[in-house]
């Protein structure tokens, strides 16, 4: 899940964890809700709207309890938000096309300010799905 969104004019960095207090051990398939640790990861995506875009994700190791189990910890899989190159999972996009928007109207708004002091409203951007799939 998606914790928070910053954003400046150079880079947007998206914060986001698991959810779920348990996850399976990989050796052994046990599910663990004992965590060990938690640690960051900082990932570098492409680029959106000339921005840098930077994913800080917070990642838990679990402890598996497993009589037998030769993997003492390890570290949770992030489900919906997978991270290949070159390839955004579907809800990240989404937010990123969102985030873009965003600044993009902001951007027109400040512009329509200049040129016409009152009676401007912003024009919406078409219906924004991003919303609908950020629980
Ligand atoms: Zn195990």
């Amino acid at each position: 899940m998606i914790d928070g969104i910053d954003t400046d004019d150079e880079t947007v960095v998206i914060r986001a964890r698991a959810q779920g207090l348990q996850t399976a051990c990989p050796s052994c398939g046990v599910l663990s809700g004992r965590v060990h640790s938690r640690y960051v990861r900082r990932l570098a995506d492409s680029p959106v709207g000339g921005r840098r875009v930077v994913i800080e994700l917070r990642v838990r190791r679990f402890r598996c309890r497993e009589h037998g189990c030769t993997r003492a910890t390890f570290a949770e899989q992030i489900n919906g938000l997978t991270f290949h190159y070159g390839r955004r999972s579907s809800g990240l996009q989404s937010i990123l096309r969102h985030v873009a928007l965003s600044s993009f109207r902001t951007a027109t708004g400040r512009v329509a300010a200049a040129a016409e002091p009152a009676g401007q409203t912003a024009v919406e951007p078409p219906s924004s799905d991003a919303a609908e799939e950020a629980h």
